[in-house]
């Protein structure tokens, strides 16, 4: 493995400018990359990074490259499509790549598959803590990869994030997060189905939300969501409807992959691609509450 001195980063958007900025603040040289040039060059002057104009640019100058693009479709089209798959071709040999985008975990074992034939590394290594702890450096990571590569990657993501996970092979970083969104998004439809039904009961929301969390009913959606973000009608989580429906999405994708027996994850995601068509996907997460909210009135008048 090369020591690492340059980082090419490339997607620097809500996620990867702030994350790309505690690496520059850190000491690393970074050199950004985004399909929206005029981003690029703003966010490297804000952070004291160099933009490059193309990812041949980007990849000759790195020794390692950090994704943080919209999906693992997009990661692909970087490394082996774009510009003639440019990237993939002007990065040294040895050199490691980390895709820290949510990305299909299927996908990532064939492009670590993929990269290895080319002598290059890779790791996956998504995040959890939203847009928030991307600024404050305390994302929490979970790393997919060979040892030797998952441990040249670890200093470099310690800039990012306070608690790292390494949790397996190629893939696996990949897989337990969209396991995690599952299980958190899965929590969130059970929580707003509970207030649904327990307001036309007679019950007060903003009780509900404070006896579940102080009971077995607690999750993160009863600390930081139900109350802050449903039953205020702020709907400003932060965390848009179209990425959470992508993550369970992903989630029962893997499932239907390993042939699992997994009911719960199909309907949740069918749940989450309903509201998002039903609401758009750029909006707020919280907001399918409202899509519920408004099918369970129309149930009720029919
Ligand atoms: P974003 O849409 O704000 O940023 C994506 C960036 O990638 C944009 O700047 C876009 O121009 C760029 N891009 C898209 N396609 C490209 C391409 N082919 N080549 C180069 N650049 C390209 O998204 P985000 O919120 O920063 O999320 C990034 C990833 O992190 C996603 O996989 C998301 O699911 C995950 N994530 C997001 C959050 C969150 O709270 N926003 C939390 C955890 C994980």
């Amino acid at each position: 493995m090369p020591d690492i001195k340059t980082i090419g980063f490339i997607g620097i958007g809500n996620m990867g400018r702030p994350m790309a900025a505690n690496l520059a603040k850190s000491g690393y040289a970074v050199v950004v990359y985004d399909l929206d040039g005029k981003r690029a060059q703003q966010a490297a002057k804000d952070i004291g990074a160099k933009a490059a104009a193309t990812l041949a640019e980007l990849g000759k100058q790195a020794d390692a490259v950090i994704t943080m693009l919209p999906t693992g479709k997009e990661v692909r089209a970087c490394l082996f499509e774009a510009e003639g798959g440019a990237l993939a071709n002007s990065l040294p040999k040895g050199a490691l790549i980390i895709d820290m985008s949510s990305s299909d975990p299927v996908g990532s074992r064939a492009t670590h598959a993929d990269l290895a034939k080319r002598g290059l590394a890779f790791v996956d290594a998504p995040v959890s803590g939203g847009v928030p702890r991307a600024t404050d450096g305390s994302l929490a990571i979970m790393i997919g990869g060979d040892a030797a590569a998952v441990e040249a990657a670890k200093p470099v993501l310690a800039k990012m994030g306070k608690r790292l996970f390494a949790v397996g092979g190629p893939g696996n970083g990949h897989a337990m997060k969209a396991l995690n969104n599952f299980v958190a998004g899965t929590a969130f439809i059970a929580v707003s189905e509970a207030l649904l039904a327990g307001q036309k009961f007679g019950l007060d929301p903003a009780a509900m939300v404070d006896v579940m969390d102080a009971s077995s009913g607690h999750s993160f959606c009863t600390e930081h969501v139900a109350k802050q973000h449903v039953v205020s009608r702020q709907f400003a989580s932060g965390f848009a409807l179209g990425l959470m429906a992508k993550d369970v999405g992903i989630a029962a994708g893997l499932a239907k992959a390993i042939g699992a027996d997994s009911p719960l994850i199909g309907l949740s995601s069918a749940l989450f691609d309903e509201a998002r068509d039903k609401v758009g996907a750029e909006k707020d997460h919280t907001l399918a509450y409202t899509y519920w909210e408004r099918r369970d009135k129309k149930a009720a008048a029919e």
